[in-house]
This record gives structure tokens, C-alpha cells and sequence, in this order.
């Protein structure tokens, strides 16, 4: 089965937008995909609707196989997400975001504290395990959100410009660990502006414009022909 298959992809926001047009998408198993496009093209809608943030107007998304009308539950399982906006509670420590997360998917204590210590330790922010959410700089906020993602160890992360903002330094060692993670068999999809961050990271590629694939390859054929 692949990891995403999206068929005819609508999306009209309540005020009439319609930022996806019939929008196709395959992404296979193991892959570490970009979807790459201007600001305004559709990206983070589709990344939406994939995790079920969004509500779609029409067309079919299936996430490993699980249809996301019909098997939705199962389908969010295989699921983490990175979102764009930092969306933890202020006053919360770093690694009671990561035990309380666990938690929703009913992990047992013991199991989601060893969890939260081996990506806190991963991530660099062991140090930080008790220091309120609010007090860490936007490097950390955002490696905290990728941690939060895979603590239920999903098959597919998916990433809304993970380093958006974020300084060169920070961003190549996130760049290491995604690789880490895609190398132990997840699945990644992120979308980003950065050309040189699909170029760096991506097998394959997808560019959006005016809510539709417009071209969909590997990243060397893509460098070819440019
Ligand atoms: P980005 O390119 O970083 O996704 P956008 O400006 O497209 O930034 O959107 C940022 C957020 O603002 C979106 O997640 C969306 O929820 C909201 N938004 C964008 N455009 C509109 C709009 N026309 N009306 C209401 N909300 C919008
Ligand atoms: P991208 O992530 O590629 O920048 P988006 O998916 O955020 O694109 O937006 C696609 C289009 O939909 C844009 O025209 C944007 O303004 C619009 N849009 C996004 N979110 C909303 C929203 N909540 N309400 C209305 N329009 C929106």
C-alpha cells in the first residue's frame, strides 16, 4: 500500500476560496517527500486536510490504506503532525508535553516516560525537561513539536515548514534527524519555500500552484532541469 493516495482533492473555504482543485497525490511508503509552491498555492491546506485539521469539500485521501471518511481513527494513528504555529499550553514542562501526549494514545506511563527521555535526549533538550514550554527559544519550540509528533511512533510525519524561521545552524541538525527517522522507516512529507530544503532532504517532489500538482518527479530529475 502507499503511504498517501489523494484523488480529486476540492477545497472551498466558507468565504468562497477555492484553494484545491481536484488535486492528485501519491506519496509511497518510505519516501521523504516536498511539496514545494508560492505562498497561497494549497500547501498547507492539503497538509490539513491530511491531518484532519481541515475539513475537504471533495475527493478521496487514503492514508496507508485507511480511507479517511470511512477509517479515520486508524488512519490518524499512523499519523504525526508538525504544525506551523506553536500550539502547546504556555506553563506546561517539556516533558510533561511529551508524557501527556503519549497518554492520548494510550501509552502506559512507564513506556511514554522512556519515550519522552529518548526523543527529549535525541532532540537536545534533556536539559531543558523541566523548563515551562514558554521559556524555550523557537529552535527548541519547534524540535519540542516534532518530538510531540513522533511520540507515538506514527509511520508518517508530516511537517508544515518545519524551519520556517528558524537559524542554519538549528535547521541542518533538524535536517539530520529527519533523515535519521526517515532512515528507521518513516515516511516524511513537509512542504517549505526553501528549494535548497527539498534539495537537501527529498527523494521526490511535488509542486503546487493555484490549488493543483502542477509537476511531480524526483528531486535529481528536478535538477536536471533547471
Ligand atoms: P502560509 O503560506 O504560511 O500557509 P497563509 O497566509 O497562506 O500562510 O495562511 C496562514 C493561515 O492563515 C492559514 O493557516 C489559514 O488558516 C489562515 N488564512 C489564510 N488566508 C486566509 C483567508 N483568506 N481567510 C481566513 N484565513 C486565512
Ligand atoms: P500555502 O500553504 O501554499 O501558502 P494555503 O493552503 O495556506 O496555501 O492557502 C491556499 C489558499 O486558500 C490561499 O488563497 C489562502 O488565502 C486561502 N485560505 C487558506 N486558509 C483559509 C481560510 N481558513 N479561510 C479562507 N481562505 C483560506
Amino acid at each position: 500500500t502507499a503511504a498517501i493516495t489523494i484523488r480529486g482533492l476540492e477545497k472551498t473555504y466558507p468565504n468562497g476560496m477555492r484553494a484545491l482543485r481536484g488535486l492528485d497525490l501519491d506519496v509511497a511508503q518510505g519516501d521523504f517527500f516536498a511539496l514545494l509552491g508560492p505562498n497561497g498555492a494549497g500547501k498547507s491546506t492539503t497538509i490539513g486536510i491530511l491531518s484532519s485539521l481541515v475539513s475537504k469539500s471533495a475527493g478521496k485521501v487514503s492514508i496507508f490504506g485507511h480511507d479517511l471518511d470511512t477509517d479515520l481513527m486508524a488512519a490518524k494513528r499512523c499519523i504525526g503532525v508538525v504544525p506551523q504555529e506553536f500550539n502547546f499550553s504556555q506553563f506546561e514542562k517539556t516533558q510533561d508535553i511529551l508524557i501527556n501526549q503519549a497518554g492520548y494514545y494510550g501509552i502506559p506511563a512507564a513506556e511514554a516516560r522512556e519515550r519522552s527521555e529518548h526523543f527529549l535526549r535525541r532532540l537536545s533538550l534533556w536539559d531543558k525537561r523541566d523548563v515551562a514550554s514558554r521559556m524555550l527559544s523557537g529552535g527548541m519550540k519547534r524540535r519540542l513539536m516534532i518530538a510531540r509528533a513522533l511520540i507515538h511512533e506514527p509511520k508518517l510525519l508530516i511537517l508544515d515548514e518545519p524551519t520556517a524561521g528558524v537559524d542554519i545552524e538549528i535547521r541542518r541538525s533538524m535536517w539530520q534527524f529527519l533523515e535519521e527517522i526517515n532512515a528507521q522507516g518513516v515516511t516524511i512529507i513537509l512542504t517549505t519555500h526553501y528549494l535548497e530544503e527539498a534539495e537537501q532532504l527529498c527523494r521526490n517532489i511535488a509542486i503546487i500552484d493555484g490549488g493543483q500538482i502542477i509537476h511531480h518527479t524526483g528531486m535529481r530529475e528536478l535538477l536536471k532541469e533547471l
